[in-house]
């Protein structure tokens, strides 16, 4: 019998019909360290992040891990090592990334909502870049730079507003988002801001949306994005870098087929250099397509629960550990961690955690055979899972475990619920 296609292989395979993360077996990671239990390949990650360097070979380019789609200290560790710099959306963030040991002049700084308390905490940092989403924006933080006796190094990011009607997955590079600004603004705010006396405009980025699988909206907005570039240095403000931001999808199920990164900027590079701009320095910033499918998070059935609709599989994990469902409809392979010798007959189940919602599913009508305690393997969990993970329900968040071959780190420890709690106050 052979098994099926998993999200993320070969670094999560079966052998013998037991589900692997590498070179170890899930069923020993679970019974040391329990379920619900995320797991990931360091491999998977590496050889991701390595599809994109071998597209951008011998080019002067930057990838900046966009970590909020993970940002577990040790998960920084390995693309910091690797030489990514990172995309950051909070001082929080920040934070993180010193704490990684991350270079800070390869973090750019992303949001349309920064504090003047989080300009201060990047100005001191020495981040590389403020990629800057309004004018307001602008303003502001030129007046904190300047009172720092500073220079803010800026990036404006401007919508290239691509098609929504063949790219229905594209939404926040359009007219109407809350993101960056229009490109028919772009030039008058570029002039705005050469203008500042506390900032240095430094670039030009753009990020069209998430969990693209298709390569044209990329190759529209790169068109937009160099049209606007060619008018701003007309304009006499020069750009040392063009940031075309993140997006790339991954495949969540077989339906799904994301370009490959390589072989997307290869077709982007070729036009980048047709239009005369590959000598600039040039950057990304993926979030999804370096962690989503190097990892899975682990769980065990605890209850089968038969009924005249429906049937639910009601499991250990929830829509605190795994939000995406809940929160975008999303799709997760399910597959369970032992496969039967034999094939069995299924039955269909929605796959639903304990926490008291209806929105609380993991996976609808899928086909499994499965018994109470058997566990499960939530396929593609490595993106937009534990960063968004809550305590709802007073739930603690999951463990974490990296692999290597058949090395194993636990990256984070298992909440307690008192750790839920600890900075609560009872009243006197
Ligand atoms: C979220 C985000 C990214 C990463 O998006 P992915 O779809 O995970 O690649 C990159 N840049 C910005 C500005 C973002 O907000």
């Amino acid at each position: 019998m052979t098994p099926p296609i998993l999200p993320g292989q070969p670094y999560f395979a079966y052998r013998d019909n037991a589900l692997f993360a590498e070179d170890v077996r899930i069923s020993e990671l679970t019974r040391s360290h329990g379920t619900p239990l995320f797991i990931y390949s360091k491999t998977a990650m590496l050889s991701a992040l390595a599809s994109y360097q071998r597209g951008f070979a011998g080019r002067d380019a930057q990838i900046c891990y966009a970590m909020k789609a993970n940002s577990s200290l040790a998960v920084l560790q390995v693309f910091a090592r690797a030489g990514c710099g990172f995309d950051i959306v909070s001082g929080g963030e920040l934070e993180r990334v010193q704490a990684a040991g991350g270079d800070l002049k390869k973090v750019i700084f992303s949001g349309v909502g920064k504090t003047r308390l989080e300009m201060r905490q990047a100005l001191g940092a020495g981040i590389g870049c403020f990629n800057v989403e309004s004018e307001a924006e602008l303003d502001v933080l030129s007046e904190v730079a300047a009172s720092l006796k500073l220079r803010a190094p800026v990036s404006i990011r401007v919508n290239p507003n691509v098609d929504p009607k063949t790219h229905p997955y594209i939404s926040t590079g359009l007219k109407g988002s809350k993101f960056g600004i229009a490109h028919e603004d772009a030039l008058r705010i570029y002039q705005h801001a050469a203008s500042l006396p506390g900032l240095e405009v430094v670039g030009i980025d753009c990020h069209i949306g998430s969990q693209i699988t298709e390569t044209t909206p990329y190759l529209d907005a790169v068109d937009r994005m160099l049209d606007l570039v060619a008018a701003i240095e007309a304009a006499g403000i020069f750009l040392k870098h063009i940031d075309f931001g993140g997006g790339l999808g991954i495949n969540y199920s077989a339906d799904d087929m994301p370009p490959e990164a390589e072989s997307l900027w290869k077709q982007l590079l070729v036009k980048i250099d047709a239009r005369g701009y590959g000598n600039k320095k040039l950057m990304v910033e993926p979030g999804r397509s370096l962690v989503g499918n190097a990892g899975i998070c682990v769980t065990e059935v605890l209850y089968l629960k038969p009924g005249e609709q429906k049937n639910f599989c009601v499991i250990d994990a929830a829509m605190n550990d795994l939000p995406r469902p809940a929160m975008y409809q999303a799709f997760h392979a399910i597959v369970p961690t032992q496969r039967p010798a034999e094939e069995k007959a299924g039955i269909t189940y929605d796959v639903v955690g304990p926490v008291c919602e209806s929105g609380d599913w993991i996976g609808c009508d899928r086909l499994l055979s499965v018994a109470a305690g058997d566990q499960l393997a939530v396929m593609s969990a490595g993106a937009y899972c534990m960063s968004m993970a809550s305590n709802y329900n007073t739930r603690g968040r999951a463990a974490e475990i990296l692999v290597e071959g058949a090395e194993v780190h636990v990256i984070r420890l298992r909440e307690t619920s008192a750790s839920t709690f600890q900075n609560e106050k009872l009243l006197p």
